[in-house]
């Protein structure tokens, strides 16, 4: 199962990311999790540190694949989880698809694509153009996390209307809408009235989320030391759960921009 997880910069894409890969090989999947955001710190929280990018790694070795070795470029992260950066084109010059269609393309020299029960994309979604949108190409889910504000959702109805562009070509579902950050989910649920979309989890803002980042680990090993926050996990392995079952998904159509624009305003 190959999942490809959107969302707005900064909206826990990766935080989500990394308990639901760590939640799926707690189901005894085996999960490699490929961080394709320029920003490069997907599987910080499985790590406790930023890998070497698949960029970098191919830069220092003048693009001669056959000299890169999987130890080079995945480490292995908590509970098993297997970690990839793509990392990002040079600033304002490159294509962040390019760097996709790369990591692809050498891990499956390195025999590694295959190898995996899942395989998790954490890509960012302020703006899908070709480039942002690659990762979907090689999905069969797309998850995309939101919160309850109009930039979030907007984002995801960008990221909506990819997913109906590529799923004209082959069998990518839009698995859900995860809910992040948020006590409230009036607007999300406004704009699933006319994007019919399932909403999967909605996850309260949970200060001990927001130290798992500072702390360098995933809920679940800060829940070794501390069974309280097992509770948490909980909805990450409620997430697991539903995509190991194979959801039916949709296949969205997307709203007008200048529509949604009038659905989540009060004017
Ligand atoms: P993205 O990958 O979408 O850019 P991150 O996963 O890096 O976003 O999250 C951004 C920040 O928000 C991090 O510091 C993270 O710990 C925090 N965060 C994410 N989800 C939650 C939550 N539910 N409650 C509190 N803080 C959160
Ligand atoms: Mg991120």
């Amino acid at each position: 199962m190959r999942l490809a997880v959107y969302g707005k910069g900064g909206i826990g894409k990766s935080t989500t990311s990394c308990n639901i890969s760590v939640a799926l090989a707690q189901r005894g999947k085996k999960v490699l999790q490929i961080g394709c955001d320029p920003k490069h710190d997907s599987t910080f929280t499985l790590t406790g540190f930023l890998i070497p990018t698949i960029i970098d790694t191919l830069q220092v070795k003048d693009y001669h694949y056959e000299d890169v070795w999987p130890e080079d470029v995945i480490y292995r992260g908590f509970n098993g989880v297997d970690c990839v950066e793509a990392g990002g084109p040079p600033a304002g010059a490159g294509c962040g698809g390019y760097v996709v269609g790369e990591t692809v393309k050498l891990l499956k020299e390195l025999n590694a694509f295959d190898e995996y029960d899942v395989i998790l994309f954490d890509v960012l979604g302020d703006v899908v153009c070709g480039g942002f949108a690659a990762p979907l190409n090689y999905a069969d889910y797309c998850l995309i996390v939101t919160d309850n504000g109009f930039d979030a959702l907007f984002a995801a109805n960008r990221i909506a209307a990819s997913v109906r562009e590529k799923a004209r070509t082959h069998s990518l579902r839009l698995a859900g809408l995860i809910g992040n950050r948020t006590a409230t989910r009036d607007l999300i649920d406004k704009y699933i009235q006319t994007v019919p979309i399932p909403v999967l989890e909605v996850l309260p803002l949970i200060e001990d989320i927001r130290v798992s980042r500072i702390k360098g680990k995933t809920l679940f090993e800060m829940s070794t030391i501390d069974p309280s926050l097992e509770y948490i996990c909980d909805y990450y392995l409620n997430i697991a759960d539903q995509l190991i079952a194979q959801p039916e998904g949709v296949i969205p159509k997307e709203s007008a921009d200048r529509e949604l624009f009038t659905l989540l305003s009060d004017f």
